[in-house]
């Protein structure tokens, strides 16, 4: 028997954990300078990741890791996006906010 699954590993371009692919959110800048999220993982461009936390989405748009993993500016619709994603999982297991 061999045990030769291979589960594709990626970083988030913000903590930079690696974590499987699948359970990355990728973000896609596609050939014709597009830049949207890909749910699929198999649209092709060149790719970044994001682990998902909130923290590391906020960061990854205020600090530009995002566009700058992707080298290009990545547009406002987008970053709302992924902040809206952030906040509906955020307003599910609000925990308090004390810091
Ligand atoms: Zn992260």
């Amino acid at each position: 028997m061999s045990g030769d699954k291979k589960v594709p590993i990626r970083s988030c371009v913000s903590c930079r954990v690696h974590s499987e692919k699948k359970s990355l959110i990728r973000i896609v800048r596609s050939p014709d300078g597009q830049v949207r999220m890909d749910p699929t993982g198999k649209a092709p461009g060149r790719g970044a990741y994001l682990c998902g936390a909130k923290e590391c989405i906020a960061q990854a748009i205020k600090k530009n890791k995002l566009g700058r993993a992707l080298r290009c500016e990545v547009p406002e619709s987008l970053k709302t996006e992924l902040i809206r994603l952030t906040s509906e999982e955020g307003a599910a297991m609000a925990t308090g906010n004390a810091q």
